[in-house]
């Protein structure tokens, strides 16, 4: 295997690093150890990145749609030909097993062939009136964009913050997460490499209330996108807003499980425990309430602990893993915070509950059943790999149970009734609805939240068309 990169800034297409720039640690979530050292921009970094991304995007939107798709068709192919270094260094750095480091490699390139493609088709659409006049109505890139990116899938949102304002004819300055730096350098650099403009695309890090506060407070930024938690979502939001900049904000959920009695339970089960636990549950779709009816909830409960059970937690690096360790002490610990105040509320510890070893942020996998409503588990979202399952007495209730939270990212039903799906489709408060599957990301289909889950499109068209604004042009 390879030793893990250098770290760097990336501005204007140079690596930027030393200079007595402040540093901070980056550590394997699994043996604790130092993995690098990653420098943080100044506030003159800050500034050059933002005076480059100005220059940046009147270069790139100036490209031919063709040119600008083919360049990221190559960046593309460059991130399936790295996908082997970039996946291993994304498992050391976040914790996930190796087979999904390399996973997600691989998918950070579909989503940027897809995107690729959508440069063209950026379509306006022309208003003929009867006496002779037209209204063009146009859609333009709306300029500079600032990405704010989480640790938990270090390649793909760094993609996600990326791909659509690129397709827009955009550029971007991300801010991958301090926690996981080299998956987001990696992921620039194969734009780079491609042939993206330098300014068009561009990596910094820091203190990230002060690196949002800086990239948010230029004038040259027209728009945000930022992956995380509420409470930062909202922040940052009222920073945006206070030079209206747009946004788009794909913050947390609480994916309710609706399972009903007229469904394939066994396959509900093997589906839903492969989709909880994966990466160690920290995944912002990931199913948490699992709001099962009376009649099958011992048959559901019992399997799915089966299941649990069975998982093998290690090392990401190690063969047969199935769960890596947490990716950082913070959110271990929260995980262990959130079960003991759950038993303390009268919930029953099925398995697991502790965590494991002194060295790494290993956690078990955790089924918890019967967990009142008033405990904290049942109102915050865990982002670990716990698993709470109820019992409930029919649809109206599941319902309602599920859109009880200020949250409505991820939805899950398992169900083989025609009119209870169109039932629960028209009725659940989420941005997405998962009906007898465990899948609810597509590249090509919007991936976003409604609620205290955020608001805007990442993927799909709507992810593209997130980064542009329209003008109207009327001729006489
Ligand atoms: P956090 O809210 O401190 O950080 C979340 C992310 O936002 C991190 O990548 C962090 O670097 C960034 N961030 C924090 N403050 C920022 C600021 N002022 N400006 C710009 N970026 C900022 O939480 P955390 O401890 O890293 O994770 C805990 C919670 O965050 C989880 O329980 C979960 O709810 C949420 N989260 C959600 C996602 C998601 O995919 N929606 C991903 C990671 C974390």
């Amino acid at each position: 295997m390879t030793d893990y990169p250098e770290l760097h800034l990336l501005i204007d297409g140079e690596p930027v690093s030393g200079g007595g720039r402040d540093t901070e640690e980056v550590i394997d979530p699994a043996t604790e150890e130092v993995l690098g050292t990653l420098p943080h921009a100044t506030s003159d970094d800050l500034d050059r990145a933002l005076e480059a991304a100005d220059r940046g995007f009147r270069k790139w939107r100036g490209m031919s749609a063709d040119q600008r798709s083919s360049i990221l068709v190559k960046a593309a192919n460059l991130l399936r030909e790295r996908a082997e270094t970039i996946g291993a260094n994304l498992s050391r750095e976040q914790g996930k097993p190796l087979t999904e480091g390399r996973g997600e490699a691989n998918y950070s390139a579909s989503l940027l062939e897809f995107y690729a493609g959508e440069c063209k088709r950026l379509y306006g659409r022309t208003l003929v009136r009867p006496e002779g006049s037209r209204v063009e109505v146009q859609y333009h890139p709306v300029g500079p964009v600032a990405g704010f990116a989480p640790w938990n899938f270090p390649a793909i949102n760094v993609m996600r913050k990326i791909g659509g304002p690129l397709a827009a004819g955009c550029s971007v300055i991300v801010k991958p997460s301090e926690e996981t730096p080299a998956s987001g350098i990696a992921v620039v650099q194969a734009l780079l490499d491609a042939g993206v403009p330098g300014g068009a695309v561009q990596c910094v890090f820091g203190v990230p209330s002060t690196v949002s506060e800086h990239l948010l407070g230029s004038p040259i930024i027209r728009k945000l996108t930022f992956t995380g938690s509420t409470p930062v979502g909202k922040h940052l939001a009222k920073l945006a807003a206070e030079d209206l900049k747009i946004a788009t904000m794909e913050l947390g959920g609480h994916g309710p499980v609706l399972v009903f009695d007229d469904t394939d339970i066994d396959k509900a089960i093997d589906t839903m425990a492969g989709n909880k636990f994966r990466n160690a549950g920290q995944v912002c779709v990931s199913p948490t309430r699992f709001l099962v009816q009376e009649n099958v909830f011992e048959r559901f409960r019992d399997g799915f602990v089966e299941r649990a059970k069975k998982l093998t937690v290690g090392n990401g690096l190690d063969k047969g893993v199935d769960i890596g360790p947490m990716a950082n002490a913070r959110g271990r610990d929260n995980i262990g915070r959130l079960i003991a105040d759950a038993t303390e509320h009268g919930a029953n510890l099925l398995t697991g509950g502790e965590r494991i070893g002194n060295r790494g942020f290993f956690h078990q996998p955790t089924v918890l059943s019967e967990v009142p409503t008033d405990a904290e588990i049942m109102n915050e979202e865990p982002f670990g790999p716990v698993a709470l399952i109820n019992p409930m007495p029919g649809e109206e209730a599941m319902i309602e149970e599920a859109n009880r939270l200020p949250y409505g990212l991820a939805a899950y039903a398992w169900t083989d009734s025609p009119a209870r799906r169109r039932r629960l489709a028209a009725q659940v408060e989420a941005g997405m609805l998962a009906i007898n599957t465990g899948g609810v990301s597509a590249v090509d289909a919007p991936f976003g939240g409604v609620k205290w889950s955020g608001y805007g499109s990442e993927d799909g068209r709507e992810g593209v068309m997130a980064c542009m604004v329209p003008k109207t042009v009327h001729e006489g």
